[in-house]
């Protein structure tokens, strides 16, 4: 059984608020403050440059790598952490696309994330070989594989509605018409199940500082599958991806394995703070988090839905076609978000008109699901936005 009393006090939550969008940017984990710290002092204070060999610097993006995939069922050896989710996108789909070089078309989804969208288009235009990014409603995408389609790109969870995709079917099917699959964990990763090697994903990549609490800007992964690495040339060949970057040769040869997506100087600080953060899954089951996602945003909608009957529900309504968040629209939801935020219930705001809360079952509980519904349904029959003040609801992060 998880203790999910014991897992929100790893947390910092600040007083008075009820936290809704660690979908967007994870509260900070405790063990967070403390690991970056004594890597301040320890590490990077009194061992300077020896911290790459001595502190296990230079392995913590494959050693962390292993300690995600756990989370997102991948085998040791499958996934690397580093850079940012863009250019994560961005090295998966040259990849991709340079396993299947006799077909032109990336396939993907209205809902996708713009940043993987622009990705895409950037490596179609300087490949300049004639690729063609296809958009499809996200209901459309199993219907609209056909034989020209080289690479199935998409994002599990909508980071909009929180519509969730059914991975090992249309991994199946991607297979079936003969093109390999990339599928952008965003919005997944921390939040449910995930079964890559189980599905036969071809490759994968999401960020670490949503659901799992890596902090802002926290390193990104990739996973390629093992039937693939060893084929895969990287489009960024930087010298960590290199079989032996210490050599210092001129030339370039991949290293082994997964190791040749790693571009650069790994991210230390971000690192550890993302290291603290997987302590808090430490016999976690995600299977159980997955029934407290759904138990508690079954909740939500409920207390919503009757006290604020102006809302109208975003997602989708089927718990099983959901991701962990619940979206609501409502032709004033920016300035409504804005009046909640005042209020110290988080949420934020995506045009054109959708609020989004995220459901984070390590640190919430119905108890402040009840709290924020009740302010939103005083905000809403008081008005409250047409006195407006205070910040601004669009956080970054997706
Ligand atoms: C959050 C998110 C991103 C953000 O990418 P960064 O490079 O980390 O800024 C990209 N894609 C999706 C699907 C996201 O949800």
């Amino acid at each position: 059984m998880t203790d999910f009393a014991r897992t929100r006090a790893l947390f910092h939550l600040p007083e008075d608020v009820v936290y809704l969008d660690g979908n967007s940017l994870g509260p900070l984990p405790l063990a967070a403050r403390e690991r970056v710290g004594r890597l301040m002092e320890k590490e990077w204070g009194e061992l300077l440059i020896r911290g790459w060999t001595e502190a296990g610097w230079m392995e913590s993006p494959a050693r962390i790598g292993d300690r995600v995939g756990r989370l997102i069922g991948a085998g040791p050896g499958r996934v690397v952490m580093g850079d940012t989710l863009s250019i994560k996108v961005y090295q998966a789909l040259a990849a991709a696309l340079d396993l299947v070089p006799e077909r032109r078309v990336v396939l993907s989804d209205h809902g996708n994330f713009p940043s993987d969208l622009h990705m895409a288009k950037g490596l179609i235009d300087s490949l300049g070989r004639g690729h063609e990014l296809r958009l499809v409603a996200p209901e459309a995408v199993e219907a609209a594989l056909d034989e020209s389609v080289a690479v199935l790109m998409l994002t599990e969870v909508d980071y909009r509605t929180g519509r969730l995709h059914d991975m090992a079917r249309l991994t199946r099917a991607a297979h079936a018409a003969g093109a390999l699959t990339i599928w952008d964990l965003a919005h997944s990763a921390g939040a449910l199940p995930i079964h890559l090697d189980a599905a036969g994903a071809d490759f994968a990549v999401g960020c670490t500082y949503k659901f799992l609490n890596g902090g802002p800007g926290a390193p990104a992964f990739i996973y390629v599958a093992p039937r693939h690495v060893e084929r895969v040339r990287p489009t960024l060949s930087g010298w960590l991806g290199h079989e032996a970057p210490f050599d210092f040769e001129p030339g370039y040869r991949p290293a082994p394995g997964i190791t040749r997506m790693r571009v650069g100087t790994p991210p230390i600080l971000g690192l550890a703070a993302l290291d603290a953060a997987l302590d808090v899954w430490e016999g976690i089951s995600l299977e159980a988090v997955r029934a407290r996602s759904v138990a508690l945003s079954e909740r939500f909608i409920a207390e919503v839905e009757s006290r604020c009957p102006e809302l109208e529900l975003a997602s989708p309504r089927s718990p099983a076609e959901r991701g962990s968040q619940v979206s609501f629209r409502y032709a004033d939801s920016y300035s409504f978000m804005s009046a909640l935020i005042e209020r110290g219930v988080i949420g934020d705001f995506r045009p054109p008109d959708v609020m989004r809360f995220g459901i984070a079952p390590l640190y919430l509980d119905a108890g402040d699901l009840v709290i924020a519904a009740g302010v939103m349904e005083e905000v809403l029959s008081e008005r409250k936005w047409e006195r407006p003040r205070g910040r601004r609801p669009e956080a970054a992060g997706g």
